[in-house]
């Protein structure tokens, strides 16, 4: 089983990888990184179970799959006959993890090395850049070591914020924020109090 926070189908290059990619937010990390965003996934087992079956179900007309967190590799002995699988059926997988290869075992070194795309390295908050493709601090490594996008060019230079409203009508926000939107969001914000 793999504990997950959630998952959703998403197109968007800059921040999950080319093409129509199943986003996955795994649930749990144990690197716990200093102003890390997504702190309400650091708790493990909080999430819900789901097989590997049902997963691979909801990727039938994907590219492939995007491993998010909380830390996916924590969970990496119940992913990787995910990973194997999507492989097999020659989809790509880009994996975001706050690790780097030598702090990896044997079945996280296999994820990483079955990856098309592999973001790796914790956020340093002093480091922080809202203005690097996938990355959201300068010491993150993006590998696009095999498959698929090995010729992949990375896109620095620019930012990406998606803006929704959830059914409660309130507002959410993912990518990055510059300064100008943090201002904009703070005044709609208060207009509506
Ligand atoms: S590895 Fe990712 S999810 Fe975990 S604390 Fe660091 S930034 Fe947050």
């Amino acid at each position: 089983m793999i504990n997950i926070h959630r998952y959703e189908v998403v197109e968007n290059e800059h921040l999950y990888g080319p093409g129509k990619r199943l986003l996955l937010f795994t649930q749990g990390c144990s690197l716990r990184c200093n102003g890390c965003t997504n702190q309400h996934l650091w708790e493990f087992g909080k999430g819900v179970d789901a097989t590997t079956d049902e997963i691979l179900n909801q990727c039938n007309d994907m590219d492939g799959i995007t491993l998010h967190g909380g830390e996916p590799l924590d969970q990496a002995n119940a992913l990787i006959e995910l990973i194997r699988e999507l492989k097999r059926q020659g989809k790509t997988v880009v994996l975001f993890t706050g690790y780097i290869f030598k702090e990896l075992n044997k079945v996280q070194k296999e994820a990483w090395l079955s990856s098309d795309i592999v973001i790796s390295g914790r956020y340093e908050e002093r480091k922080r850049n809202i203005y690097l493709q996938f990355r959201g601090s300068t010491n993150q490594k993006v590998f696009t070591h095999k498959g698929k996008y090995k010729d992949y060019k990375i896109k620095d230079g620019q930012t990406v914020a998606i803006l929704s409203f959830n059914e409660q009508g309130e507002m959410q926000s993912r990518g990055f924020r510059t300064d100008e939107l943090e201002q904009l969001l703070n005044e709609i914000s208060k207009d509506n109090k």
